[in-house]
């Protein structure tokens, strides 16, 4: 039987349980829009709850966050998004869903190259975009840059995922802030003609690809390493190659964040504030980055183990909102060299 009662109370109840689930507008709760997964995020906000009595509501998803926030407009009920690289955070400043803030323990923890000049995106952890060289066929520092990778010797040897992917163009466009477009055109074109095959997969299936002896060098997000030493089915894949931390003689490793933004329409904009003030201090810090083998983006906080036992290196100090400027250009080179076909 549906009876209009019914239907009404059945409505009814439905409302109250979203409501509950994600009021946007009581005291004490701060929601959230995650592109990243609860696994990373879930420890911090239980750690702001029980410091500050604050609520934090998260709603995850893979895509798509961008859009519903343009959607929901005024009346969204999300105060922060957070997600990894610097490509998803200028898109959502560029889709004109955020706001700036200014706040002296933002920036005192978050160094200038991980924060976006004009206050809208915050980096939280940092990640390096390293070579991997297989121990076998690869003598140790036989490569050792971003640029060798464009170098004949490599010919046929080189794996990388998608030209267009957000870790690849954030590279290209890095390469394009040090060496100018021209020479960025060139580089990539190399690299290209470097390929083993055709780019495809993700990070990790690079490692894999020269556990199978398909390629010989790779480059990918140095997380991964510690992501495949901790996966029984992957642990192999991760053995079969050395570290490479690019550029040590030049200007560093190229890096990247995952970060937040506070949303344009924050309905709880203290609380949101709050919590990303809670993200960028030491606890937080150390506990988030450990979550994903990531780095602290704040100095001095400890790094984990595996971190340490990869060993110091020189990070490129390249502002990632120089890097957000050329991500449109990199994208292009990308088409131009014609670089996944
Ligand atoms: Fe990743």
């Amino acid at each position: 039987m549906n009876t209009p009662s019914r239907t009404l109370a059945a409505a009814a109840a439905a409302l109250i349980a979203a409501f509950v689930a994600f009021p946007a507008h009581s005291q004490g709760v701060v929601n959230v829009y995650s592109y990243r997964q609860p696994f990373l995020i879930t420890p911090m906000f239980e750690a702001f709850t029980r410091e500050t009595g604050i609520k934090v509501n998260v709603v995850h998803a893979k895509k798509g966050l961008i859009e519903r926030l343009e959607q929901e407009g005024a009346n969204s009920p999300a105060d922060l998004i957070v997600t990894a690289d610097i490509g998803r955070l200028t898109d959502a400043v560029q889709a004109g869903v955020t706001q700036a803030v200014t706040n002296a323990t933002l920036e005192a923890n978050i160094p200038a190259q991980y924060r976006d000049p004009e206050h809208h995106w915050f980096g939280l952890t940092s990640r390096a975009r390293i070579i991997v060289a297989s121990k076998d066929r690869v003598a140790p520092g036989a490569i050792s840059s971003y640029e060798d990778l464009a170098d004949p010797k490599w010919k046929g040897r080189v794996c990388t995922r998608s030209g267009k992917h957000a870790y690849m163009v954030a590279l290209t466009a890095a390469m394009i802030a040090h060496h100018g477009e021209a020479k960025a055109h060139e580089w990539l074109r190399g690299l290209k003609a470097n390929l083993a095959r055709r780019p495809q997969g993700n990070d990790r299936a690079q490692v894999k690809a020269i556990m199978e002896g398909v390629c010989d060098v790779a480059v990918i997000n140095h997380y991964y390493m510690g992501n495949m030493m901790n996966d029984k089915n992957q642990a192999a894949w991760a053995a079969s190659v050395n570290i490479v931390f690019p550029n040590q003689q030049t200007y560093g490793t190229h890096m990247n964040v995952s970060g937040i933004a506070l949303t344009k329409s924050a309905p709880n904009k203290d609380n949101a504030i709050k919590l990303m003030v809670f993200l960028s201090g030491d606890r937080a810090q150390q506990l988030y980055a450990e979550q994903n083998f990531e780095y602290p983006v704040k100095p001095g906080v400890p790094w984990s183990a595996l971190l340490q036992s990869f060993g110091a290196y020189k990070a490129d100090d390249l502002g990632l909102g120089e890097v957000a400027k050329h991500r449109k250009t990199a994208s292009k080179l990308a088409d131009k060299v014609a670089f996944d076909t």
